[in-house]
Order: structure tokens, then sequence, then C-alpha cells
């Protein structure tokens, strides 16, 4: 594996932990979603984009339409904690209504962001609602969100990497690292 960047602490799961994880969580996808009809993968930008591209890819689905959509919110601005304000910054661009939905999440900590997203969508009418998150702070959860499909539980530490940004930064990282804490605490 290419070197670790210096602002990370330790590595959580490398590049090959997260990709069979994942696969597992397809494999899952595959045979719960056998029988649907359309199924609409929503991947929650920015967090998610690189757990939601491996994902679709590891779902096997020839006799469903399945189609991705994407939706920006905005919620920590350059902070560590969870307001549980969600701002849409950009909407679905496709109908929900009478399809099989996954969201598909970064990370939860209390749970209100996805909280807020499992209400918006399911006003829209959907055949079903689920979440597929990649990581929960099982110690962090405030709010009884349900989650379908979880890649790992995690300790309350900041992440970064796959995806996961510290003011903007680190998504580009292949593997799940905490951020040192000298990076962010004051
Ligand atoms: P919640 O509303 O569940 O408390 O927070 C969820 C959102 O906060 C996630 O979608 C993510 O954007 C951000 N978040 C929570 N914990 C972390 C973390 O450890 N690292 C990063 N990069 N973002 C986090
Ligand atoms: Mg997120
Ligand atoms: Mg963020």
């Amino acid at each position: 594996m290419s070197e670790i960047h210096p602002n990370v602490k330790r590595v959580l799961y490398s590049a090959d932990d997260i990709k069979n994880r994942v696969q597992e969580i397809g494999k899952q996808i595959t045979n719960d979603y056998k029988d649907s009809k359309d199924l609409v993968l929503i991947g929650i930008l920015k967090g998610s984009f690189m757990f939601m591209s491996d994902l679709v890819r590891s779902i096997n689905l020839p006799k469903t339409n399945v189609t991705l959509d994407f939706m920006a919110i905005s919620s920590y601005g350059h902070s560590t904690n969870s307001s549980g304000v969600v701002r849409i910054l950009m909407d679905l661009k496709s109908n929900i209504e009478g399809k099989d939905v996954i969201i598909v999440e970064d990370i939860i900590d209390s749970g209100l962001t996805l909280n807020h997203l499992v209400e918006l969508l399911g006003s829209r009418k959907p055949n079903s609602l689920h979440t597929a998150v990649l990581l929960r702070k099982k110690d962090g959860i405030k709010i009884d969100v349900p989650c379908r499909y979880i890649g790992f539980d995690i300790p309350m530490v900041f992440i970064i990497g796959y995806g996961l940004d510290f003011a903007e930064n680190y998504r580009e990282l292949p593997y799940l690292g905490e951020l040192r804490e000298e990076c962010y605490k004051k």
C-alpha cells in the first residue's frame, strides 16, 4: 500500500477491507432486491461518492431497472459536530414514487442527518425505502434511524478518506483513517 497521509493517526480500514465489505453488502442487496421492478440508489453527496461507485458495481440485478440519483446536502460545514440541520444543495433529478429506494450514506453519528433524509424521501411515496451506511458511530446515535445495510461499526473518532472529508480535504484517500486530533482541535 502507498504511504499513509501524515495527518492520519491510524488506518481503521484498508482499501482491501473496504472492498471486501462493500462486496458483501452488494451481494445482500442483490439477494434482497431480486424481485424488484425499479431500484433507485440515492447517493448523498459528497461523502458517499466512493462508496456509491463501488457498491453499484457489486450489485447484479439484470431483471431490475437499476438507476442512480444523487442529492447534495450540507450538514457539518467545517466543524466536526452535527447540527442536525440539513441543507439541500441539490435535489433528486428523478421521481421516486412507486420505486424501491436505497439511500447510500457515508457515515452516521447522531443519525439526525439520515433521519431527516428518510422523512423527506419517505414523503415522496416510494414503494420501499431503506438505507445503506458505510460507517456507524454506535455511541453517537441520538435517534433510532433504521439502517438495513451497515459497513462497519466504529468508535467515536473523526474519520477521513474514501470520500469522507475534513473541510473538503482527504476525500481522495483510498482507506478510512482517523484524523489526528491536532488537525481539528484548537
Ligand atoms: P449525524 O447527523 O448522523 O450526526 O452526522 C452525519 C453527517 O456528519 C455525515 O453525513 C457526515 O457528513 C458527517 N460526519 C459525521 N461523523 C463524521 C466523521 O467522523 N467524519 C466525517 N468526515 N464526517 C462525519
Ligand atoms: Mg454524509
Ligand atoms: Mg463533511
